[in-house]
């Protein structure tokens, strides 16, 4: 897998297999398929170990578990 092709942070599809949207985040471009932009959106902690830094803060469903 060459790591300069943009592939979905969560599933590492590349542009070659899947439509991939254009994320912007801290600097960095990142890449996310349609499949999965909905996790972004609605469940964004479970991206939180692709997404080192986000802010939960104010997602109004963001459940916190005690590791
Ligand atoms: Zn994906």
């Amino acid at each position: 897998m060459t790591s300069d092709q943009p592939n979905c942070i969560v599933c590492n599809r590349t542009s070659e297999q899947v439509p991939l949207l254009q994320l912007r985040y801290q600097k960095s471009d990142l890449w996310v398929c349609p499949q999965h932009l909905p996790i972004l959106i609605h469940k964004p902690h479970e991206l939180a170990d692709k997404l080192p830094g986000m802010d939960l803060a104010g997602q109004p469903d963001a459940h916190h578990h005690d590791l």
